[in-house]
Formats: structure tokens, sequence, C-alpha cells
């Protein structure tokens, strides 16, 4: 898989260790395991899914992760971003709206012993407030807008990745980096393919 994502230009020593070192197996629900290691995205439940290898290991890329980050992430899933990202920087704080995957997520990142990935059960287009300002924020599901809590919430210096698009056909994977109060600068990534960002569940 890592040889894979080096010929896809996945180039950061550090991403591709991070990718090397978390298994994804241990995230995925059984009548996929044999699936783990291709560079697909693959079911959970719930009608979402765990990311493509590829798609995870660019949006830790883009974000340029310090190892004393502190990272919001938005749509835990299975939590497999979250643990590449944890390996990345500092702590990882991590909402998801499905309260049954924020469980099973909270559960896998227990078992694995991965101390700096927090999850919560939440609407993400709130954000986190307590625990920002962030220095990054990986949104993992898309939407037409940023949701203004999370330019908010975002530190001076830090990046946001999120796709971006009126439609899943249109979407393309945006990093913004805040340069100011108010200042900001954005570079494209491709275009990509993510479940809508939805507002919390009644
Ligand atoms: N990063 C995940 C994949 C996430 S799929 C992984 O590695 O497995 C996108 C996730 O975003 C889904 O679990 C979906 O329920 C969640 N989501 C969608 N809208 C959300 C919102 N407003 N707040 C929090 N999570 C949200």
């Amino acid at each position: 898989m890592v040889a894979l994502l080096r010929e896809r230009g996945i180039t950061d020593p550090d991403v591709l260790k991070a990718m090397r070192s978390v298994s994804r197996e241990e995230f995925v629900i059984e009548p996929f395991r044999d699936d783990a290691y291709a560079d697909s995205a693959l079911p959970l439940t719930h009608k979402q899914t765990i990311s493509q290898p590829y798609v995870v290991a660019l949006m830790a890329q883009a974000l340029r992760l310090r190892p004393t980050d502190r990272v919001l992430e938005i749509g835990t899933g299975s939590g497999y971003a979250a643990a590449i990202i944890g390996e990345l920087a500092g702590e990882v704080y991590s909402v998801e709206r499905v309260a049954d995957l924020a469980i099973t997520a909270a559960e896998t990142i227990r078992r694995l012993k991965i101390p700096n990935v927090h999850v919560r059960f939440g609407d993400g287009t709130r954000g986190w407030e307590a625990e920002a300002p962030f220095d990054a924020i990986s949104v993992a599901a898309g939407g037409e807008h940023v949701p203004s809590a999370l330019m908010q919430q975002l530190a001076v210096g830090g990046r946001l990745v999120i796709p971006l698009g009126a439609v899943p056909e249109s979407q393309r994977l945006v990093c913004i980096h805040k340069t100011g109060e108010g200042s900001y600068e954005e570079d494209d990534y491709g275009a990509v393919r993510f479940v809508p960002l939805l507002p919390e569940t009644a």
C-alpha cells in the first residue's frame, strides 16, 4: 500500500511512516477485512465509509502536521484517519454525528491504546469550542462552504482541509491556510468524493 501511495505523490516521509504503522484492518468492519490494504474506500455501518488510504494520506500531507499540533477532525467514521493524524500531531479532537460510529471508533482507539486521540459525539459543523484554537482542521465530509465555526476555531497560521463542492460529483479537496485574522490562501488538491457534511441527527 505504501509503495502505491508513493507512486501517487505522497512524498512526506512522516506521512508514509504513519500509514505504515497504523493497521487499517483494525478499523474496517468484518466483511471487508480482506480488503483493508486495497487503496479504496470501504463501507462502515450507517451508510458511511472509511476513506481511501490515498485520500487520508493526501489530507495529512496537505495539513503539514507538526508533533506539537492540536488538530480537530470532523467526521470520525471508523477512527482510522484520526489514528493516522494522531501519529503525526500532538492531540487530535475528533467529532462524529452518528452516535454508534463515535462509540465504536472510541472503543477501537482505546483498544489500540492511542492516548492522544479524543472522540466525541456531536455536530462537527460547530467544531469543538472548548479545545480551540486548532493548528489544523481536517473535515472528512463534503459541503458547499466551510462552516464558519471551523474558520473561527482555526489558529492564525493554521491549515484546514475540506472537500468542497455543490454536489459530491464536483468536489475538490481544498486546503485553506489562515494567514491572518480574516486573510486566507487556498490550494486545490484535485477531485475527491466524500459523503455529505450534515447537521446533527435528531
Ligand atoms: N475519517 C473517517 C471517514 C469519515 S466518513 C475514517 O477514516 O473512517 C465521514 C464521516 O463524517 C461519517 O462518519 C459521517 O457520519 C460524518 N459526518 C457527516 N456530517 C458530520 C457532522 N456535521 N459532524 C460530525 N460528523 C459528521
